[in-house]
């Protein structure tokens, strides 16, 4: 009916009804949305998108939902951002950013995806919404959720960040901390899905949920003045995002939104986790599991469930992978603060940081439109820079104290 004409496995191509199903039952290939590319190029066009809100839903004909929007109503249409001092440092021509650290309400991508999970979970009848989570789907599920009026169960590793727990829980949600890393939660989820009727947005909602993630490349493209860049950078946890963005791209092509396409992707990971750049890398989709050790806590998938998808979307567009040490992202955040007056949180520093390289290593060609992916706010994970930024200048409550630090500051001590 209308846009959507179903769900199809993305290995066999077998189709399935929209159901809150996520895996092919005959070849356990992940299932995927399948749109009617024909009745949607009609129904949209640039000037209709233009015209409407300034929120992720302008883009809804291509979004998989029945009715009206649930969620979310406030979220997306994040800043692209000319980033001209920035560029300057990376020896770039013409450098954005697109600025997901202020996305309404809870500050990280993880709204978009979470928009159309609710909104989803809505139209399927569910009342209680749940997720396996590295931390800002934690906080984007529980407001969402909160918002929306459902019921919520949120399983999260016990190695978070204090800030990150203390950010969920203010929502109201039934917090879980389950003693295990990310991939322990998600098959612990797996199980808890399969026994009672909830709405996992990254489970049984995941072919609904994952899809939310293309409204971030559809807005670079109308904000860019409708031209998909020649590079983008994407941060990879379980490489979704990646996909969903050179999906998104392909859309507005084959819809004609836009004409030519020829952007090169590139993944960005923490060197403490990088099983998709590390196939890249070795020129394979082959992906090697990991167990995860990086302060880059919300791209800590050490088994990423679109790996082998993400890996050749890079190589399929001539792009590249980088991954990144723990110090050289701490360095990146503190680059982008002091360039651009942006705060990422460490995710955000592992892309400006594996930009650089890609640079430096000459994949990543100077000329043409780049756009890095800044994913998430600096504010959540501050636990992360203790130790690694200026000192503040301390100083009794008088001029003369003042004037005294004021001296040392001009001499540069
Ligand atoms: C979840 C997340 C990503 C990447 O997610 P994928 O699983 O690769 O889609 C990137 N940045 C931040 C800040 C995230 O929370
Ligand atoms: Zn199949």
């Amino acid at each position: 009916m209308g846009h959507i004409k179903g769900l199809k496995c993305r290995e066999c191509g077998r189709e399935y009804p929209i159901e809150p199903i996520y895996v092919c039952e005959f070849c356990f290939g992940p299932l995927e949305v399948a749109y009617d590319y024909e009745s949607i190029a009609g129904a949209i066009s640039r000037k209709k998108i233009e015209s409407r809100r300034q929120n992720l839903w302008r883009y809804k004909e291509l979004l998989p939902i029945d009715g009206e929007p649930q969620a979310g109503l406030n979220s997306g249409f994040t800043p692209l951002i000319r980033a001209g001092a920035l560029a300057k440092v990376l020896g770039l021509d013409e450098l954005y950013i697109k600025d997901d650290t202020v996305v309404h309400p809870t500050l990280s991508f993880k709204d978009r995806v979470v928009s159309i999970a609710l909104t989803k979970a809505k139209e399927f009848g569910f009342d209680t919404v749940a997720c396996a989570s590295t931390g800002n789907l934690a906080h984007s599920v529980s407001a969402h959720g909160a918002m929306a009026g459902f019921k919520r169960f949120i399983f999260i590793p016990a190695t978070l960040e204090a800030s990150k727990i203390v950010a969920s829980l203010i929502y109201g949600p039934n917090l879980i901390v389950v003693d295990g890393n990310y991939d322990e939660v998600n098959r612990l989820c797996s199980e808890v899905a399969n026994k009672y009727r909830w709405a996992f947005v990254n489970i049984n909602i995941r072919p609904f949920y994952a899809e939310g993630s293309k409204t971030l490349g559809f807005e670079i493209v109308e904000q860019l003045g409708w031209k998909a860049p020649d590079n983008v950078v994407v941060p990879c946890a379980s490489g979704s995002l990646l996909t969903k963005i050179w999906k998104s791209f392909r859309e507005f092509k084959d819809i004609g939104i836009i004409k030519g396409l020829k952007t090169k992707v590139f993944a960005a990971q923490a060197s403490g986790c990088s099983p998709i750049s590390t196939a890249i890398k070795n020129d394979t989709d082959a992906i090697r599991p990991v167990k995860p050790d990086t302060i880059a806590k919300s791209l800590a998938i050490g088994n990423p469930a679109d790996g082998f998808y993400a890996s050749r979307v890079v190589r399929e567009t001539g792009g590249y992978a980088e991954d990144v040490t723990d110090q050289e992202i701490i360095d990146a955040i503190k680059l982008l603060a002091e360039t651009e007056g942006i705060f990422a949180e460490t995710a955000g520093g592992v892309t400006l940081a594996a930009t650089r390289k890609l640079i430096e290593s000459g994949h990543l060609k100077k000329d043409g439109v780049t756009v890095i992916c800044i994913t998430g706010n600096g504010l959540k994970t501050q636990e992360a820079l203790q130790g690694h930024t200026m000192k503040p200048h301390h100083i009794n409550p008088n001029l003369a104290s003042f004037e005294e630090t004021l001296g040392k500051i001009k001499k540069g001590q």
